[in-house]
């Protein structure tokens, strides 16, 4: 079977994936030493718990926060979060969840950031118990609307999503923290994808920080909680509680501890640059396709990478960008990039997880479809 290869023996679709970690599609890739590390983790016993405080110390050195430990993904990252800013490490209320009585049950998050990334995550804080508040309105919200939405007696916390947080009209991260902090309500930041960020996201002061492993990190699935030391206890004390369905496993602890070696060993300018080189050709390639306009698109967050944005004329290839999408998906392999938007016509390609073959796939692909 390792041989044949695992889409040929069980029969499953070949695809690129220029679509950035996206959940449908695998996620990431894994480098060498992380699958490594993980196939042996395999036939292994451990004692868990000196998995999670390896964890716990790698996580510390890695971000710079006081602690950290590992989940099973994001998602459940966020409930879990959720559930320490309600229990504490109290094992009463640790047992209850998720019957809240005689706790704080509110979760007050601005409109904008109810992201939805397979579910709404208003759905991962009611799975702890909890009632989320929404302030302010889809398109931003100010710090006047988080201390409205903070002045009712039964906070849990400030749920703030990073990758909402892109040049615009709502108020500052560090600041909505410290509205929250004035209060004593502590903030849980939803930083997925953004692990590149992780120490800008610490920096503005929120007590637990949620990043998925298996995004850019190339772990294996796992939620990574990192921030001040008594919550990220109180995150763990969930182990005997509704955390329990939400666990990390052997393999998935080891594969971040892999994968955070791999990253603290990356040369980050040198990878920046190979990420640009890769980026500029293709858009080199792709913009003398008979047709299309590419260009390189940074990221709106901050993260260390661009994509290359392909915008198509009709006029010329008989096919908008939205048709050329499903004819790229439709082929084999199946191609998939990151549709347009109203406010940002085109195609977006994200190249960082891709090989030299892969991306000379995409352009063969391109010029058959497009030139006639
Ligand atoms: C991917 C993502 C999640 C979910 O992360 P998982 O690790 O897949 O559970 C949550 N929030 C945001 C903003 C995401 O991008």
């Amino acid at each position: 079977m390792a041989l044949m290869g695992l889409h040929t023996a069980y029969g499953l679709s070949r695809i690129i994936n220029a679509r950035g970690p996206y959940t449908p599609l695998g996620v990431s890739r894994s480098g060498d030493d992380v699958s490594a590390a993980v196939a042996e983790s395999l036939s292994e016993f451990f004692v868990m718990d000196e998995l999670q405080e390896a964890a716990d110390r790698a996580l510390a050195r890695f971000t710079g926060a006081e602690a950290g430990t590992v989940v099973h993904c994001t998602a459940s990252a966020i409930t879990l979060a959720v559930a320490a800013a309600m229990t504490g490490e109290s094992p009463d209320r640790v047992e209850a969840l998720p019957d809240t009585t005689g706790m704080p049950g509110a979760v007050v998050l601005p409109t904008g950031h109810a992201v939805n990334y397979g579910h709404s995550i208003v759905q991962a804080v009611r799975l702890a118990g909890a009632v989320p508040v929404a302030v302010g309105t889809e398109a931003g919200f100010t710090l006047e609307d988080v201390e409205t939405g903070l002045a009712r007696p039964d906070v849990a916390c400030l749920l703030l999503v990073s990758s909402r947080l892109v040049r615009g009209a709502s108020a500052e991260l560090a600041d909505a923290v410290a509205v929250a902090h004035r209060r004593g309500v502590p903030v849980v930041v939803d930083g997925a994808a953004q692990d590149f960020r992780v120490g800008e996201l610490l920096a503005t002061g929120a007590d637990l920080v949620a990043i998925s492993g298996q995004k850019y990190l190339g772990s294996p699935t796992a939620g990574l909680v990192v921030g001040r030391a008594g919550p990220v206890a109180a995150v763990r004390a969930q182990e005997r509680g509704i955390g329990r369905a939400m666990k990390a496993s052997k393999e998935a602890v080891i594969g971040v501890l892999a994968a955070l070696e791999a990253r603290q060993e990356l040369d980050m300018a040198v990878w920046r640059q190979q990420q640009a080189d890769k980026v500029a050709d293709f858009v080199e390639r792709a913009g003398a396709v008979e047709g299309v306009t590419a260009s390189s698109v940074p990221d709106p967050t901050g993260l260390p990478f661009a994509r290359a944005r392909l915008v198509v004329d009709p006029a010329v290839s008989a096919m908008d960008s939205a048709a050329l999408d499903e004819a790229l998906r439709a082929g084999s392999p199946s191609i998939w990039a990151i549709p347009g938007r109203r406010d940002a016509e085109g195609l977006l390609f994200e190249l960082v997880p891709l090989t030299p073959d892969e991306i000379d796939a995409i352009l063969a692909r391109l010029a058959e479809l497009l030139v006639r």
